[in-house]
C-alpha cells in the first residue's frame, strides 16, 4: 500500500469567523455534491477560528491544523499555544517550520525539532515543511538544504519512530509568488526528500507546496502524497479542484 495521501490547507492569517464559516459550508457541500474523495483534505486556519471549524467539520472525516505551535505543555510563554491545549480543541494536525516561520519568526532547525518530537508526543500529525530559498537554490545548495532540514528527524525517539509524518516540500521561492516549480524540480526534490527521510523513519506522506493551483496538482499528482494550499485554498471551489485532482 503507497502512503497516505493530503491536500491540507494553510490560510495563514487570512479570514475571518464568519469567511471561514462560509468557506466551510461551501467546500463541505462540494464535497458531498462530488465524487467522494479517497484522500484526506484539511485546513489550518488561524488559532483562534480552529474550534469553531472544528464544529462545522465534526464527523466529516475533514482534518482540522493549527499552523505552529509551542513545544512545551504549559508555562510562561506569552503568545504560545501548547501541544495539549491543541488537542484538548480537537487539532489533528500541525504546520511546522513553515518558512514564513523560519524566515520571518527566525525558527531554527533545532527549535523545530522539539516541535516535532512534541507533536509526535501528543498524537498530532506533524506537518514538517522543508525547502531553499531562491539564493540557496542559486548557489547549487538546494541538496545540501534539504538533507540537512530532514536530518532533524535524526531527534526523534526510538518510541515515536513509527508514528506517522507528512513532509512538505515548499521551495521558498515559490511560495505566493504564483510561480510553482516545475514538475522535475519538484520530481528531484522529492526524491531526495523520500530517500533521506527513510533513514530515519518509516510511515511518511511527502507533499509538495508552492503556488498550487488544479494544473499544478495534475501535472504532480504522480510525484507526491498531495499538496499544501496556501492562496488557492482560500477560495473553496478551487481548493476542492486541486484535492480532485490529486485523488488518484
Ligand atoms: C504555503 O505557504 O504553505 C503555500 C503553499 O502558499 P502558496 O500556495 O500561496 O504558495
Amino acid at each position: 500500500m503507497g502512503a497516505e495521501r493530503y491536500v491540507l490547507a494553510n490560510f495563514k492569517m487570512n479570514k475571518n469567523l464568519f469567511e471561514i464559516k462560509k468557506w466551510a459550508d461551501e467546500f463541505l457541500s462540494l464535497l458531498y455534491k462530488g465524487k467522494k474523495l479517497s484522500l484526506k483534505v484539511g485546513c489550518a486556519p488561524t488559532f483562534i477560528y480552529i474550534k469553531a471549524l472544528k464544529e462545522i467539520v465534526i464527523g466529516t472525516g475533514f482534518l482540522v491544523g493549527a499552523q505552529n505551535m509551542h513545544f512545551e505543555e504549559k508555562g510562561a510563554f506569552t503568545g504560545e499555544v501548547s501541544p495539549t491545549q491543541l488537542k484538548d480543541i480537537g487539532v489533528d494536525f500541525v504546520i511546522i517550520g513553515h518558512s514564513e516561520r523560519r524566515n520571518i519568526f527566525g525558527e531554527s532547525d533545532e527549535l523545530i525539532s522539539k516541535k516535532l518530537v512534541s507533536a509526535l508526543k501528543h498524537n498530532i500529525l506533524p506537518v514538517l515543511c522543508v525547502g531553499e530559498t531562491k539564493e540557496e537554490r542559486e548557489k547549487g545548495e538546494t541538496e545540501k538544504v534539504l538533507i540537512k532540514q530532514i536530518s532533524i528527524l535524526s531527534k526523534i525517539p526510538d518510541e515515536l519512530k513509527n508514528q506517522k509524518i507528512v513532509i512538505a516540500y515548499e521551495p521558498v521561492w515559490a511560495i505566493g509568488t504564483g510561480i510553482p516549480a516545475t514538475k522535475d524540480k519538484i520530481e528531484k526534490a522529492v526524491e531526495l526528500i523520500r530517500k533521506e527521510a527513510s533513514k530515519f523513519i518509516k510511515d511518511f506522506s511527502v507533499l509538495y507546496g508552492g503556488s498550487i493551483d488544479e494544473k499544478v496538482a495534475e501535472e504532480i499528482k504522480d510525484i507526491c502524497d498531495g499538496g499544501l494550499v496556501g492562496t488557492a485554498s482560500l477560495d473553496p471551489q478551487k481548493f476542492y479542484k486541486i484535492s480532485q485532482n490529486f485523488d488518484i
